[in-house]
């Protein structure tokens, strides 16, 4: 009888989980890639699909198809809600299963992050964050809407409410949109309104921290911080949010009037520390060894946004190289235990730099001891991104759409996607109407 191969079970199709499949490309292991999503997401360019520049399918694609090629990998929709880390099993469930068990013998959690409102999730009703693409969708649903809103209303009283969007944290994610959202404002939609003028807009920007973009050099901090005013968009820092209702934010006991609150201020780690039942930091990112491995476990790897692992006395960041690099580190690992192989010296993470983009042609960049702002900023964190796209028909399409953007001001994807009602509607058109007496006749082709 032939024996079975070795499994690895990698939960999570994104960064870190990927990067580990195709690092097992070669090896004799059967992979089974479990995501909940179909689609492998690049984050780095949500806030582009939130401010209608790119489309939702410019910027993922299909794990399955990523993996097409790699005949060892077989990719499975579906939620993992637990580990049994003593049998050796993951439980999934999808649509029609529950908690059906898979059995592994190497085990890769890369299940990410998600967006976390510190203890007030009741402000995610009305202000949501960007973690997927629904998100983005939804994000640039209400920007969009609100202009038309405005565009109805004849009490010009409504229109500064309507028109006035508060991002709340001046992280990259928050800085890249606040600028993309002034940008859209000031550049694609000044012409095409006719009752209101869209650049009386306010975009407000809010942070309890002294500075934005505060992992970047206080130079750089500036450079963004000046050209953030440039834009026209408020910067108000060293407050913080008490309140998100409906009629907007108060921030630091002041009222702001805003119909469009958007979260950009912190993350959570999914409950992969949970699941395992072993440390974790304070965040709740499981806490790993220098191999990627838990406590007592080498066969149960954790690798970026999830994990914790400290390098020179400072935590990794929770960023798509730390997650690329692991995943593919832990991928290389197994392939060398399954060949016999001498384990690969401990992880260390190699830091290429840090970027941010600020409005159409300005970006900070900073790696090493060089730090540059402007536009040569931009031209490499274009190429970067474009260059880590997962497929190439999305680096053509994404290049495409930049240069027209960049050219036109004219924004690829201006659309008002409404699902629920495209959900909603049949089902209730379907109940009040009677049910056809005949089958209707077939249609002529
Ligand atoms: C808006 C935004 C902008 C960002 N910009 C940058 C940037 O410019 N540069 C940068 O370096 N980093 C950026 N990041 C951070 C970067 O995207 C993350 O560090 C990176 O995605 C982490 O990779 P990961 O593999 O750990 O998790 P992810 O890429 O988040 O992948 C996790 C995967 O696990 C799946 N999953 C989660 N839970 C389950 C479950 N229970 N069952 C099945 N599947 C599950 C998810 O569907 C997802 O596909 C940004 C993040 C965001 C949200």
């Amino acid at each position: 009888m032939a024996e079975h191969p070795h499994t690895v079970v990698i939960v999570g199709g994104g960064f870190g989980g990927l990067a580990a499949a195709k690092a097992l490309r070669h090896s004799p292991a059967e992979v089974i890639l479990i995501d909940r999503s179909n689609h492998h997401l690049f984050q780095p360019l949500l806030y582009q699909v939130a401010t209608a520049v790119l489309g939702p399918g410019q910027i993922a694609s299909p794990i399955r198809n990523i993996l097409r090629d790699q005949s060892n990998a077989t990719v499975i929709m579906g939620e993992v809600t637990g580990v049994n880390k003593e049998d050796r099993q993951v439980f999934v469930s999808d649509e029609d299963r529950k908690g059906v068990r898979l059995s592994y013998d190497s085990l890769i959690l890369a299940t990410g992050a998600q967006h976390s409102y510190f203890g007030h999730d009741e402000f995610a009703r009305y202000a949501p964050g960007l973690k997927s693409l629904a998100d983005a969708v939804a994000v640039r649903n209400k920007i969009l809407k609100a202009f038309e809103q405005a565009e109805a209303e004849e009490d010009p009283r409504q229109h500064r409410d309507l028109l006035t969007f508060v991002l709340v944290g001046a992280g990259p994610t928050g800085v890249e949109m606040a600028a993309a959202v002034a940008t859209l404002i000031r550049n694609s939609l000044r012409s095409d309104f006719r009752r209101i003028d869209p650049t009386i807009a306010r975009v407000v920007l809010v942070d309890r921290s002294k500075r934005v973009l505060g992992s970047f050099s206080e130079n750089l901090s500036t450079a963004a911080h000046d050209r953030l005013k440039s834009l026209g968009v408020e910067i108000l820092l060293e407050r913080g949010v008490d309140q998100i209702d409906e009629q907007g934010v108060i921030v630091a006991g002041e009222r702001i009037a805003s119909r469009t609150v958007i979260w950009t201020a912190g993350v959570t780690p999914s409950p992969a520390g949970k699941w395992l039942d072993v440390e974790t930091d304070h965040t709740g990112r499981v806490r790993i060894l220098k191999d990627l491995t838990v406590p007592g476990h080498p066969e149960v790897f954790v690798v970026g946004d999830t994990s914790s692992l400290d390098q020179d006395g400072k935590p990794l960041p929770g960023v798509a190289q730390v997650a690329l690099q692991q995943g593919r580190y832990a991928g290389k690992l197994i392939l060398r235990r399954l060949l016999g192989k001498s384990p690969p010296p401990p992880f260390r993470y190699f830091d290429k730099g840090s970027m941010a983009v600020v409005g159409k042609g300005f970006a900070i960049l900073q790696t090493g001891k060089l730090a540059i702002s402007g536009f040569l900023a931009w031209m490499a964190w274009a190429a970067i991104h474009l260059e880590f796209l997962a497929q190439s028909s999305l680096r053509v399409s994404v290049f495409v759409q930049w240069v027209w953007t960049y050219l036109t001001d004219q924004r690829g994807s201006r659309i008002i996607v409404n699902h629920l009602a495209a959900s909603v509607t049949p089902a209730k058109e379907a109940s009040a109407r009677p049910a056809p007496k005949a089958p209707a006749p077939a249609l002529n082709r």
